[in-house]
């Protein structure tokens, strides 16, 4: 079974494309449409998922990320990631218009999974003692930013033999209820816009990066439960012209492309023929670094290819969807750890005991 649920995400005309209503995108069903493209040849493609431009946030948000919550309560990670070319619809899927004051139909998969996460454990055993943790990064030029303490500007990845990958001294955030954690999450998004304009800096060149963490603790037992959830906004993935492009706007493009082809050189590994048996080159970049433990292995991943409908962008959508339908190749199995305690490696399952918890170094 595949782990990776590839979907995509028409989203509606812009304004600017709106002088004409021709779409390059052709539904066929909830799972497969035709894409024409510039020569006006028909390419097929079936994701497990199509979202048209009339679909509504909460439709996203059930099919991509909440299988995805269900399973981080059973320990086993999960990992939501927004892909495409800048202006089509990432961060709108991600956070919505905005975070504060948006209206309940218009939110994105962020606030929702805060919801979703609180009702969850209001909802549990009340012997469970849950806690729910945030820590927000950008990755900009190759360094990692905390977006809740600007003076972490480089924070270093390393890894733990527990815990697998760790971000070294990155804030975490216990979030204590959903408009507390609202609040904290609209001031981590707003850090990211102070260094925008500060350095010139649009957000569609770097990376954001969201980390949730639940805890579960069961009064009278040794083990805690523990499951990890990430959220990616991913820069923008257009070619940037190469003529014309200099200083900054030059590297910040090469940066751009060098980690997004590090992740396309990561998916191409996972679904070579050669599969988890084959070199999967994580080190190449930041972002496949902290993706290496969230993209295979004991973790559910969803990938939302977001594109333009308009046949103005269709080059753009055309490679997006192509990235996506690779993704889709990429095999390997979460565990389902509750019935198999004693037989899972503890770094596979996520259930620590509390001597391990002191040796955690976030
Ligand atoms: P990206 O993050 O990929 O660069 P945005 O999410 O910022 O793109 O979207 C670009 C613009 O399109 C924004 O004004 C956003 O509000 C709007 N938009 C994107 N997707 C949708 C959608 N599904 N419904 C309505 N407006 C959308
Ligand atoms: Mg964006």
């Amino acid at each position: 079974m595949s782990n990776v649920t590839v979907c995509a995400r028409f989203r509606p005309l812009s304004s600017r494309e709106a002088d004409s209503d021709d779409l390059c995108v052709q539904g066929l069903d909830a799972e497969n449409f035709i894409l024409k493209d510039e020569k006006d040849e028909e390419l097929k493609f079936s994701f497990d998922r199509v979202f048209y431009p009339e679909s509504e946030q909460a439709e996203v948000f059930e099919f991509v990320a909440l299988p995805i919550i269900k399973d981080v309560f059973n320990a086993v990670n999960g990992t939501i990631i927004t892909y495409g070319q800048t202006g089509a619809g990432k961060t709108y899927s991600m956070e919505g218009p905005g975070i504060a004051n948006c209206d309940e139909q218009n939110k994105g998969l962020v606030p929702r999974v805060i919801e979703e996460l609180f009702e969850t454990i209001r909802a549990s055993d009340e012997a469970i003692k849950s806690t729910i943790t945030l820590s927000m990064v950008e990755i900009y030029m190759e360094r990692i930013r905390d977006l809740f303490d600007l003076s972490k500007d480089n924070i270093q990845i390393k890894e733990h033999k527990v815990l697998g990958i760790i971000l070294q001294g990155v804030t975490e955030i216990t979030l204590v209820n959903p408009e507390e954690a609202l609040e904290s999450l609209s001031n981590g998004i707003s850090s990211r816009a102070v260094g925008e304009t500060q350095m010139n800096m649009a957000s569609s060149r770097s990376h954001c990066v969201y980390v949730f963490t639940v805890k579960q603790e069961v009064t009278m037992d040794k083990r805690i439960k523990y499951g990890k959830l990430i959220l990616v906004d991913l820069a923008g993935s257009e070619k940037v012209e190469k003529t014309g492009a200099e200083g900054r706007v030059l590297e910040e493009a090469k940066n751009i492309n060098k980690s997004l082809s590090a992740l396309g050189n990561v998916v191409n590994a996972m679904t070579g023929p050669l599969g988890k048996g084959s070199h999967i080159p994580y080190r190449d970049s930041k972002l496949t670094r902290v993706l290496q433990n969230a993209l295979g292995g004991n973790c559910r991943t969803a990938l939302l290819c977001c594109c333009s409908p308009s046949p103005r962008n269709v080059s753009e959508s055309l490679s997006t969807l192509r990235f996506g339908a690779r993704a889709r190749h990429i095999k390997a199995s979460p565990h389902v750890n509750l019935k198999e305690e004693k037989s899972i490696k503890k770094h596979e399952a996520h259930f620590l005991t509390k001597d391990d918890l002191h040796e955690r170094i976030l």
